[in-house]
């Protein structure tokens, strides 16, 4: 095995592979996989982490870190690979008060639909595309409900890579469009985001394309963790007590859990930051099963469409992570996600999906259940813009009918 930079572990048996070809799931796990279960053997892309320890205490070795972009802790060889599209560093703000009340515990909101096709996605399409680069790969496919297709089209179009997207036909007609427009192959598959996973690993493996699927490409991972380096930087180069993430195939989550354990792993940080868990409740395959030795499969129906998963393709890790690191986890209702977009929107001017306005929701619960202590600092990672879904909102707003322009009218 060689390990010039970085390997691949198994999340579940632990065994260790090298990174000279691509890889996806463990090729021993892969093997009980079925249909109907999260899919074992999702890998971990490890690095030398002891080796940094060199460069000093914990803010040399950040600032060595963060001076050269990252790049020793991202599994490829050279940053000019990377889109010329600018991902990441999106802005942290610091909320004082909500209807007018000033809050007693610290709040921001990492602002995600900052990047350049509206979605925490790019963070991964960013280092998918990278990668592919360098390897000399010029065809990505990927199944999508949505974001992470409108995502990796975009990204592609600006690297001159070809993207083949599967979505479920219900997907919303911004992110459908997005993609068209982006110049990408486009299938609408019929059914779920599940059928549509499916597909796209069976195509992958026929036409022998790179597969940019969630978790089942571990660079998904890696490319979301760098959200907890900006955090730990954008809070003075401290951690925040809680991270409230929205929820649904587990990725998200565990890159969130990553960048802060790669933190860990080099002594910049002496320990993780609570991390919340919010999943809708009419998709929660991964609350529910936290304490189920076997998983057991509800159909979900959710008007947060990026996080309605049947088959969470992160669940292990995801469980893994929330239970080594003491986090939390709850579910939040439909009618409170629509709320939590409101109350966003005219608390903040940051316009959220309902999928990122469900960790606003879970944010919501926990302060008015008094679970956030005075002075606690607590961030709401908001993943995608609320222009990507128009229509979910249109139950909580009225407009208007209009008017004849004559200024008695008003
Ligand atoms: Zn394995």
């Amino acid at each position: 095995m060689i390990i010039d930079k970085f390997y691949y572990e198994c999340s579940d048996c632990g065994a260790k592979y090298g990174n000279e070809e691509v890889r996806y799931l463990c090729p021993v796990c892969e093997k009980e996989n079925s249909d109907t279960k999260p899919p074992k053997g999702v890998l971990k892309v490890q690095y030398d982490y002891h080796g940094h320890r060199i460069f000093g205490n914990a803010a040399n070795i950040f600032k060595r870190l963060k001076d050269t972009k990252f790049i020793d802790l991202l599994p490829i060889n050279d940053i000019k690979n990377f889109p010329k599209l600018e991902v990441g560093n999106t802005p942290l703000y610091k909320q004082e008060k909500l209807n007018d009340k000033k809050l007693s515990f610290n709040l921001f909101f990492k602002d995600d639909s900052q990047n350049p096709t509206y979605s925490f996605k790019d963070r991964a399409s960013y280092l998918v595309s990278a990668y592919a680069k360098e390897k000399g790969i010029d065809t990505i496919v990927a199944a999508s409900t949505g974001n992470a297709g409108s995502s990796l089209a975009g990204i592609c179009a600006s690297q001159n890579q070809k993207a083949i997207i599967m979505v479920p036909e219900a997907a919303p007609l911004a992110k459908l469009t997005q993609i068209v427009m982006y110049g990408a192959k486009i299938i609408p598959v019929k059914g779920t985001y599940d059928d549509a996973f499916d597909l796209s690993i069976k195509a992958t493996k026929k036409h022998g394309w790179y597969n940019r699927n969630t978790a089942f490409n571990p660079l998904t991972i890696e490319g979301k963790k760098t959200v907890s380096f900006e955090l730990y930087d954008q809070l003075n180069q401290t951690i925040p007590d809680r991270v409230f993430v929205p929820v649904g195939d587990g990725v998200i989550i565990s890159g969130v859990y990553k960048g802060f354990e790669d933190l860990l792993q080099l002594g910049v940080i002496e320990k993780i930051p609570i991390i919340v868990a919010v999943q809708s409740e009419g998709s929660d395959n991964i609350s529910r099963n936290m304490n189920n030795d076997v998983f057991e499969l509800k159909a979900s129906k959710t008007i947060a469409d990026s996080i309605s998963v049947d088959i969470p393709r992160n669940f292990y890790m995801a469980k893994n992570f929330l239970k080594k690191y003491n986090g939390e986890w709850l579910t939040v209702t439909d009618k409170e996600i629509i709320n939590a977009s409101v109350e966003l929107s005219k608390n903040t001017g940051l316009f959220s999906e309902p999928a990122a306005a469900t960790s606003f929701a879970g944010m919501l619960n926990y302060m008015n259940n008094n679970k956030l202590e005075s002075k606690s600092s607590n961030v709401v990672l908001l993943t995608g813009s609320g222009l990507k879904d128009l229509q979910s909102v249109q139950s909580a707003i009225s407009i208007p009918d209009a008017i004849d322009a004559d200024v008695n009218n008003i």
